[in-house]
This record gives structure tokens, C-alpha cells and sequence, in this order.
């Protein structure tokens, strides 16, 4: 690599996360005053998976930090479809709960589908019901899924205007993947999804000005696959083995070091997409709060 080119502006996930997790505390507290209530959110988790432990722990407390209320359901993993379903229920009728999440992924035994769809869209703040993914790919206020979300906020935020722009979403889950598509669509750039079957990806990826990686396959796009000045996104978060034996470390998507002597601007792993995903969830179930009691909310506030 030649070391006089300049290397790519490094996006601070980290950094916008924590403002945005200013803004939403501000709006909170607005919100708190005016409606006589905290904003409410609840998480369901189901079983004792480690890292889903991890992400609930984590969520209850950014709530709390938020100065919004948290609920935390913790159920046994052999619980039963009819108790998942009847507890989501109550809390589509608990008029405290603004927002509600069911921790993924759920136990084998359980219908991740059915469960979605048992949430009311007006409370699916992680915007996985189809209602919601409806409402994205038309065009009408609903809730977006909080990764891809947070990609935009860091893309807008460093480009400004997308319009006009070529992008290449490598990836098409229903989380990551075809969400982000629908929200550069709505953008108005040019999009192209990438995934397991696409031919000639480093050609694709080449043209595009935008590139966002949500693969799960460590480093795997390359310096040649990416057009000079391009921004690259970054989603994806593998372990592998670190530099000390039986250690491992978090790499992404995207072969970062190299990388960064082509684009023009990248998110690191950790620190680039990772912190905006809780942000944005908390976004998301305060603008539910604001919703549910009828107060205004400018659109650009958060
Ligand atoms: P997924 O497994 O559901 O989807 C992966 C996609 O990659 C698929 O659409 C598949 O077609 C595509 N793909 C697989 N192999 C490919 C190849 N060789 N070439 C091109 N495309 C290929 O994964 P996901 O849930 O969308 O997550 C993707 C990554 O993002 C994972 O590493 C995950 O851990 C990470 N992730 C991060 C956050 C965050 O908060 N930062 C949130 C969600 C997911």
C-alpha cells in the first residue's frame, strides 16, 4: 500500500451514538413533563443465551440512562408459545409500554414469525413486524429497523444529500439487509443488494459510492473491491482469534486496514455501527411514546 495516500476519515459511531443518546435523555425528559409518564420500554428474553443476555442487560440500562422506564421479562427457555404470545399481548395493552422487543434469537421451539406478529406494529420499535416493513417500502411513518437505521444517521451525517448516489448493500436479511436498501432507496440513491448468489461482487461493489457490508464473514471485502472515496459502512461483527492464544477479537465486514487507504470514509469495528443500534432503539421508543400520547414531535428532532 502506498503510504502517502491519504487514509479514510474515520466514522465515530461511538461519538454520534452518545449525542443521539443526549438528544433522546432531552426528549425524554420533555416527554416525561408533558405526558405524566416515563416513555416505556420492554424487552422480552426468552432463555439464557449468553450474548442475548449481554444485549438485554445492556438495553435495560441505556433505557434507564434515557430517563425511560424499562421492563424486563425473563422466561425460562422451555417456555411454551401460548405464554410468549399471551405476555405480548398484555403488553400491546399496557398503555405504560411504548415500545416492545422480544429478544432474537428465540429458542428453537418457539416461531420467531408468530411472535412479530403478534406485537402491535405501533409498538414494534425494532420495526421487524411486516406491517412496519410495509410502511418502509411505501413510504409511511412507522418503525425502521434500528441497525440499518443508525447507518443512515451515520451516512447523512457525513454526506449530507445522498441523493443521486450509487450504493451496494452487500446483504439482504430482513433485518439488516433489505431495510437499508429501502431506506437509501428512499434517499434517492441508486441501489443495488448484494448477497450469497450475486456474481462478480467485487465488480459490483466498485461502482458504488456508498458501500454497506452486513455480511457476517470476517474481512471479506477487500481495498480492490472499493472505488477511491467511497464511504463504506461497516455491519458486521465476527470473532476471530486474536493476536494471544485463546483470545479473540471483533473484526468486521470489511478489511479495515486496507481499506482505509481507499475509501473515503469508514466505520471501524467496534465503535463504527455497534453503539448506534441501542441508540436507535431508544429513539425509536420515544418517538412510539410521543405518538401514543398525541404530542408533537419534530420530525428531524431526533
Ligand atoms: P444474515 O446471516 O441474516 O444475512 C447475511 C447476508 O449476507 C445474506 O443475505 C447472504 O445472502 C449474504 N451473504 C452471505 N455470504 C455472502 C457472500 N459470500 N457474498 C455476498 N453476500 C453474502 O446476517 P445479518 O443478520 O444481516 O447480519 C450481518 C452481519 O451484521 C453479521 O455479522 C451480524 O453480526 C452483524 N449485525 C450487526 C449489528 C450491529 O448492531 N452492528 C446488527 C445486526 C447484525
Amino acid at each position: 500500500m502506498n503510504s502517502d495516500v491519504k487514509l479514510a476519515d474515520v466514522i465515530d459511531g461511538k461519538a454520534f451514538a452518545a449525542g443521539l443518546r443526549g438528544r433522546i435523555a432531552t426528549l425524554a425528559a420533555r416527554f416525561e413533563a408533558e405526558a405524566g409518564r416515563k416513555a416505556g420500554l420492554a424487552v422480552v428474553l426468552v432463555g439464557e443465551d449468553p450474548a442475548s443476555q449481554v444485549y438485554v442487560r445492556s438495553k435495560g440500562k441505556s433505557t434507564i440512562e434515557a430517563g425511560m422506564a424499562s421492563f424486563e421479562y425473563k422466561l425460562p427457555v422451555d417456555t411454551d408459545e401460548a405464554t410468549l404470545l399471551a405476555l405480548v399481548e398484555q403488553l400491546n395493552a399496557d398503555p405504560v409500554v411504548d415500545g416492545i422487543l422480544v429478544q432474537l434469537p428465540l429458542p428453537a421451539h418457539l416461531d420467531e414469525q408468530k411472535v412479530i406478529a403478534t406485537i402491535s406494529p405501533d409498538k414494534d420499535v425494532d420495526g421487524f413486524h411486516v406491517t412496519n416493513a410495509g410502511r418502509l417500502a411505501v413510504g409511511q411513518p412507522g418503525y425502521v429497523p434500528c441497525t440499518p437505521l443508525g447507518c443512515l444517521m451515520l451516512l447523512k451525517d457525513k454526506l449530507g444529500s445522498l441523493s443521486g448516489l450509487e450504493a451496494v448493500v452487500i446483504g439482504r436479511s430482513n433485518i439488516v439487509g433489505k431495510p437499508m436498501a429501502q431506506l437509501l432507496l428512499a434517499e434517492s440513491c441508486t441501489i443495488t443488494v448484494a448477497h450469497s448468489r450475486t456474481r462478480n461482487l467485487p465488480e459490483v461493489v466498485r461502482r458504488a459510492d456508498i458501500v454497506v457490508a452486513a455480511v457476517g464473514r470476517p474481512e471479506m471485502v477487500k481495498a480492490d473491491w472499493i472505488k477511491p472515496g467511497a464511504t463504506v459502512i461497516d455491519v458486521g461483527i465476527n470473532r476471530v482469534p486474536g493476536a494471544v492464544e485463546g483470545k479473540t477479537r471483533l473484526v468486521g465486514d470489511v478489511a479495515y486496514e486496507d481499506v482505509r487507504h481507499v475509501a473515503g470514509a469508514i466505520t471501524p469495528v467496534p465503535g463504527g455501527v455497534g453503539p448506534m443500534t441501542i441508540a436507535v432503539l431508544l429513539r425509536n421508543a420515544l418517538v412510539a411514546a410521543y405518538r401514543h400520547a398525541g404530542l408533537e414531535l419534530a420530525p428531524d428532532a431526533i
